[in-house]
């Protein structure tokens, strides 16, 4: 029986999964490198809990509850108790890798690991661990307590009952699923990514500045965010990664990132998370930078 989640990254996708867990009734174990993180994840937590209390989707009894489900793990091996455990940490291969290597030891055998990559290949990352069978893809959405889908992804030594156990977890989060095969990017990000970069291509070329090209999308396909307004909100340098994930894994040049979006992260301009993108956020309203 799942009692215990641990949740290794508590940026924006690690907090959102501790939060809806520990919405869910479990117990959740929340680590990160930087122990900062691991409070500011929290503080997150608390104030989108205290906002869905004032809309009336929670109580504050259980908005209180919740929050006492949350724990602080400040090592490893704090997550040895936990049953299901989520990566979500910096979408980086060798970053991810270097977790596993130092966690399996410390896990229970019973547990099963799973993780958040939004593009990496699941049996790429299952091959760093000590239990490829117990591991699988459990691709969640941003912002997490906001949207319905989850995609699973199996690895090619996934088990069944790994993926079952993911399955009955998605259930008890309330969340919709879909299945992906193992390929670079899986089904939401291998379209929606080279979306983003093309639109980042647009503003290159000048063919519209960033409030043209997010108007005419959200006006003009009705998209609810404009790609530009939305690479901002998924983080610059994920949205790289992604398409660095594409380009190397299908060995196509139409996956090219674009030079602009490498010059943004090289400036450490990720969106939202640093306060500057596309979009300056540091006054009331953000403001297109170009
Ligand atoms: P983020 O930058 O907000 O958070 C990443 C966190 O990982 C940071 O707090 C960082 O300190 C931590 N971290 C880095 N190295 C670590 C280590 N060795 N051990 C523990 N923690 C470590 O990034 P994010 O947007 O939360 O993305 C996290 C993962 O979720 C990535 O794999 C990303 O691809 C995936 N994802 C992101 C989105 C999105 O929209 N941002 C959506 C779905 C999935």
């Amino acid at each position: 029986m799942l009692k215990t989640i641990g949740v290794i990254g508590a940026g924006q996708m690690g907090s959102g999964i501790a939060h809806v867990c520990a919405l869910a009734g479990l117990d959740v174990l929340i680590h990160d490198v930087a122990p900062s993180a691991i409070e500011s994840g929290l503080a997150t937590i608390s104030g989108n809990m205290a906002r869905q209390v004032g809309s009336q989707r929670i109580t504050e009894d259980e908005r209180h509850a919740a929050l006492k489900r949350l724990t602080a793990a400040e090592d490893l091996d704090a997550l040895a108790k936990a049953d299901f455990i989520i990566e979500a940490a910096t979408e980086r291969e060798e970053v991810k890798q270097a977790i596993y290597k130092d966690l399996c030891p410390r896990l229970s055998s019973h547990a099963i690991l799973a993780t958040n990559t939004s593009s990496i290949s699941i049996t790429r990352l299952a091959a760093a661990t000590d239990r490829p069978e117990k591991f699988l893809g459990v691709h969640f959405m941003n912002p997490v307590p906001v949207m319905q889908l989850v995609e699973l992804v199996r690895g090619i030594a996934t088990d069944e009952e790994t993926f079952s156990a993911a399955r009955n977890l998605c259930d008890l989060l309330g969340k919709e699923i879909s299945v992906s095969e193992d390929f670079p990017a899986f089904i939401v990000n291998r379209v929606l990514i080279p979306m983003i970069n093309e639109a980042i291509y647009v503003l290159y070329e000048g063919v519209g500045s960033v409030s043209a090209i997010d108007k005419a999308m959200k006006l003009g396909a009705n998209h609810p965010m404009g790609p530009l307004q939305l690479a901002d909100f998924i983080g610059l340098d994920t949205c790289l990664a992604i398409m660095q994930v594409l380009y190397d894994g299908l060995a196509d040049s139409k996956y090219r990132p674009c030079p602009l979006l490498v010059k943004y992260v090289e400036a450490g301009w990720l969106g939202r998370k640093t306060g500057k993108g596309f979009y300056d956020y540091s006054g009331d309203e953000p403001v297109a930078t170009r």
